[in-house]
């Protein structure tokens, strides 16, 4: 049986050819669209401006993606981890992410993970599928509802959650334009952040997309040799051009690139780590992230002291590197990634 189209992953142009295409006119488009993505409605019988025809025509021909709450997780820094049903019974996790500045939404762009990285969760069990461009619009809307029972909304999206989103291009391309749309969240492209393992090819195409996000890159090592052995990518994708295509980035969309750097205890945390890094990112404009690593029960790595950290973060400054040390937000909710899925994988959570 053929899947009926998911209304909530189409871009408002696609909507109104798709509503015109009923004998509607454009701008019935505007309202449906207006009702999903500003309204939060996932069923058509709410959509009380809409002709009643009209809305029993597009339950015969579409579908609007709904992703249920399965579980909610709340952390007393200030995150909320959402494990939501996607159509097929899988689950997706997502993270509300408060800070002073505003609310965040971490997003997960695949079920599972291809790249491997070590020191990760979500790899562990694979890649299952991609996530279409509508369950990565369920994850923003699900945020969202969370958001207004406190009086808030969302005004950042981070695509930081499970999997690579470079892997899963076209979807994410097409739910950023949906997210910045006028007509629904409208969230601008400097408030969004796509977290990639360094996939250089799609890091070109993305800064020729008209679309600049913030890229954020998770770097992990300054060397090959400790990168191949953290992150497999590296072996296709070595440091050299990595930075090189950072650099591009930044010259194409003026945007200064992240660098992710989970610091790892007798890994990748020394001084001469802290001294390598400043001098691969020496004349690269970006900001250093660093993490101090949030063990989970898979993984043997360990989180540095924080003397360690500080250390590290110092080093950098004094070489002239833009560093900061990333809030610890969210240990409580299981937030590294993949954590809470891999929990309910395991057996049904204690409440
Ligand atoms: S860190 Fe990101 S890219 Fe690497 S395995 Fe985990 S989810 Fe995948």
């Amino acid at each position: 049986m053929v899947e009926k189209p998911d209304l909530l992953g189409m871009e408002l142009t696609e909507i109104q050819a798709f509503v015109e295409d009923m004998g509607a006119p454009r701008y019935r488009g505007v309202q449906l669209f207006q009702w999903m993505h500003k309204k939060l409605k996932a069923d058509v019988s709410e959509m009380s401006n809409l002709p009643k025809d009209f809305r029993q025509e597009l339950r015969n021909r579409a579908r609007i993606t709904n992703l249920e709450v399965l579980q909610r997780k709340d952390d007393p820094q200030g995150s909320t981890k959402l494990l939501l049903r996607v159509p097929d019974g899988e689950a997706v996790e997502s993270v509300v992410l408060r800070y002073e500045y505003g609310t965040s939404v971490c997003v997960s762009s695949q079920l599972g993970c291809a790249m491997g990285c070590a020191m990760c969760a979500s790899t562990l069990g694979g890649l299952k599928r991609n996530l279409t461009t509508g369950e990565m619009c369920g994850q923003v809307i699900a945020a969202e509802r969370v958001s207004r029972q406190e009086g808030h909304h969302i005004s950042r999206i981070v695509v930081m959650g499970i999997g690579e989103p470079m892997e899963n291009y076209e979807s994410l391309v097409r739910f950023l334009r949906i997210m910045n749309c006028r007509e629904g969240m409208n969230i601008s492209y400097r408030r969004m952040t796509i977290s990639t393992c360094g996939h250089v090819p799609q890091i070109i195409r993305l800064s020729q997309e008209g679309i600049p996000v913030t890229l954020s890159v998770s770097l992990h090592a300054p060397v090959d040799s400790l990168r191949d052995k953290l992150m497999p990518i590296n072996r296709r994708y070595p440091l050299s051009e990595l930075l090189e295509a950072c650099k591009t980035y930044f010259r194409v969309t003026g945007r200064r690139v992240t660098i992710e750097y989970t610091l790892m205890k007798g890994v990748n945390d020394s001084a001469q780590d802290a001294s390598r890094l400043a001098s691969l990112l020496r004349d690269m404009a970006c900001h250093v992230n660093l993490i101090p690593y949030n063990p989970v029960p898979e993984r043997q790595f360990e989180r540095p002291s924080r003397e360690r950290v500080c250390e590290f973060a110092e080093i950098l400054r004094d070489k002239g590197i833009n560093v900061t040390v990333r809030r610890e937000i969210g240990a409580g909710t299981a937030a590294a990634c993949g954590q809470l899925r891999r929990l309910t994988e395991r057996g049904p959570a204690k409440p």
